[in-house]
This record gives C-alpha cells, sequence and structure tokens, in this order.
C-alpha cells in the first residue's frame, strides 16, 4: 500500500484547500520568487495593468496551485482553474477564454500536456488578448478575429523542459519552485496543524519536516495520518516519539523515502548493478510509468544526492548503499 509519493499526485482536493494561504504572506519559503511577485503585482496594481503571464514549474506538491490562487488573491481578481487534459479541443479553450472577466486569473495546470493544436489558440490571446477562429470549411472559410478581455494566464507544470519553446516564450514571468527546507516545512507543519487544532511540539514537527521530500503537500498528508496515530494511540499530542513511530508504522524511511523509492534504488543495485540503466527500463522492472518515475520519484533523489543522470542512464550513488546499510562495491 502506498502512503506516500503517489499522494504527491492524487490528492483529497477539500482537506488542501482548507489548507491553502491566501495571501503572498501566509506563503512560506520560495522567498526569492515571493520577492519578485511582490514587486511585478504591485507596479501592474499602480499602472492598474493586468499582470503578465507566469509559468511556474517545479515538482509536485511544492505549491504551484496555491501561489496561483494566492497571485488572483493579491491583484484582487478572481481564478478559473482548468487543466491541459481537461482541454480537448480548440474550441473548448476558445470558450473559456471568451468568457473570463477583465483582470481574471486563468490557471491552466499541466499546461505541457496541451496539444499543440490547442496551443496555438493561446499565443494570439495571450499576446493581444484575441482569438482568431476560422468560419467554414474549403473555399468559403475565412479567419476571424474576436477580442478577449485582458487576462492573465498562469500556467503551472512539472517539466519545465516539456513545454514548446514559443509557448514558454509567450510567459513574462518564469518562477521555478524549490524544495522547502527542514525550517520551512516545520513552519508548514506547525501552521497546518494549528489549523486542524492538533497539538504538535517543535520535535515532532520538525521529524515530520525531515521526513517530507522538501514537499509541503507530503508534509500535510503526513501530518493528517501521525494526528491519527496520536488520537488512538496517546493523548493526542504529537511529540518526536510518536511522530517517529507512526512514520515507521507507515513505512516512511528517516529521509522520507517509501517502499516505491525503496523498490527502485534496490532494483538498480540488484538488477542493474547499481546502473547506469535507462530509465524505461527501470519503470518496467518495478512496474511504474516512466513519466511517474521521471516526475514524482526521481526529481527529490536527485536532490539528495541518490541518484545521478548520466547519458547512459540513471545510477545510484554510494550514498544509496549506506543508506541502505549494504557494501559499496568496488568499481
Ligand atoms: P502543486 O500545485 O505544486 O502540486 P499545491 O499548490 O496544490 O501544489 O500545494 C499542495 C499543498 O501544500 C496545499 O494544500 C498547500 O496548502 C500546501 N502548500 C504549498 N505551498 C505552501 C506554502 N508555501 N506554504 C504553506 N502551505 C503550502
Amino acid at each position: 500500500e502506498r502512503v506516500l509519493s503517489s499522494e504527491a499526485m492524487d490528492h483529497d482536493i477539500s482537506f488542501e484547500q482548507s489548507l491553502r494561504p491566501q495571501m503572498l504572506s501566509q506563503y512560506i519559503g520560495q522567498d526569492k520568487l515571493k520577492n519578485n511577485l511582490e514587486v511585478f503585482i504591485k507596479a501592474a496594481k499602480m499602472r492598474k495593468e493586468t499582470l503578465d503571464h507566469v509559468l511556474l514549474y517545479g515538482p509536485p506538491g511544492l505549491g504551484k496551485t496555491t501561489l496561483a490562487t494566492v497571485i488572483a488573491n493579491e491583484m484582487g481578481v478572481d481564478i478559473r482553474m482548468t487543466s491541459g487534459p481537461a482541454i480537448e479541443r480548440p474550441g473548448d479553450l476558445a470558450a473559456i477564454l471568451t468568457s473570463l472577466d477583465p483582470g481574471e486569473v486563468l490557471f491552466i495546470d499541466e499546461i505541457h500536456r496541451l496539444p499543440r493544436a490547442i496551443e496555438e489558440v493561446l499565443y494570439p490571446a495571450m499576446e493581444d488578448y484575441c482569438l482568431d477562429i476560422v468560419i467554414g470549411k474549403g473555399p468559403e472559410a475565412r479567419s476571424v478575429r474576436l477580442d478577449l478581455p485582458p487576462f492573465t494566464l498562469v500556467g503551472a507544470t512539472t517539466r519545465a523542459g516539456a513545454v514548446s519553446a514559443p509557448l514558454r516564450d509567450r510567459f513574462g514571468v518564469l518562477c521555478r519552485l524549490e524544495y522547502y527546507t527542514i525550517e520551512q516545512l516545520t513552519a508548514i507543519v506547525i501552521r497546518t496543524a494549528e489549523i486542524l487544532d492538533t497539538d504538535i511540539d517543535g520535535d515532532g514537527a520538525v521529524e515530520i519536516a525531515k521526513r517530507s521530500r522538501g514537499t509541503p503537500r507530503i508534509a500535510n498528508r503526513l501530518l493528517r495520518r501521525v494526528r491519527d496515530f496520536a488520537q488512538v494511540r496517546s493523548n493526542g499530542v504529537i511529540t518526536f516519539a510518536l511522530a517517529d513511530e507512526a512514520l515507521e508504522l507507515l513505512q516512511v524511511d528517516k529521509l522520507g523515502l517509501d517502499q516505491i523509492d525503496h523498490k527502485l534504488l534496490r532494483g538498480i543495485i540488484e538488477k542493474f548493478r547499481g546502473g547506469p540503466v535507462g530509465i524505461d527500463t527501470i519503470a518496467a522492472s518495478i512496474g511504474e510509468e516512466p513519466t511517474t518515475i521521471e516526475d514524482v520519484y526521481e526529481p527529490y533523489l536527485l536532490q539528495i544526492g541518490f541518484l545521478q543522470r548520466t547519458p547512459r542512464g540513471r545510477m545510484v550513488t554510494h550514498q544509496v548503499y549506506e543508506h541502505f546499510q549494504m557494501e559499496v562495491p568496488c568499481e
């Protein structure tokens, strides 16, 4: 049973909504990005203009959707949310664009999954706030230009590399979200505990933070699970000892790695002598989709130096052998 990584993808929307910071001042971490955005938002408001289009990129659960909402709140406008896979035909996108209120934020999650033909509808919309539609067929066909209200597009993607260059170039602001530090995650855990009306001490919060893979979504999820243990197994207070015991039972190790990470890393060691091995081969050997590995598991393993990307594939590092208390093989 998966307790951790899969949840970085399937999220419990109402739980997450209730925890979302509403304003920049409540948004913890990502300081450089926040400072820049603050300036852009202030400047746009002073000029009474819409904010430039913003592309947010980074691994799942780092706060892209949250930041889109915060941007709309700071601008004092509404937000419309959709996602790349939800828009199937150019007409779907045209319908959304023509129904926006002036100044509104349009959030498109997983924007790298927009089909190219639909993406092309976005280009004139982003550049000139207009739509080019073709009416009729064959020799009768003609193109009509429709004006749109000014709007801000906020796009989010887990893979900046998968966004086409023409689309990327039309964003005025590109923001890369970074993994959070233990201190920032501790602050997020404490904030969430307050909202959930849960007692937690400093060491308990730090322990959950340490095992959250740098990711607020995971920190909140782990807190919720640990809170159940605290309620059932003790007096409801989350201490270090309780968090440690609960996370052990949930099979989340000291570094926040779960069974899938273990399967992946051990698989590379046991079946491929530590690599290098191609991502498709790894994926097939552990029964996961290559894109899931690339988007969800691998970024954190690269970040903590457990995996290396080489031209011939992925390799585990010595640290992995040490983490599993295995003997490091001779070269
Ligand atoms: P993404 O869109 O990048 O997958 P979300 O914006 O949905 O991530 O964030 C996931 C959860 O993490 C949300 O419930 C939100 O409450 C929490 N979260 C994300 N970033 C922050 C932050 N900077 N401060 C506090 N909570 C955050």
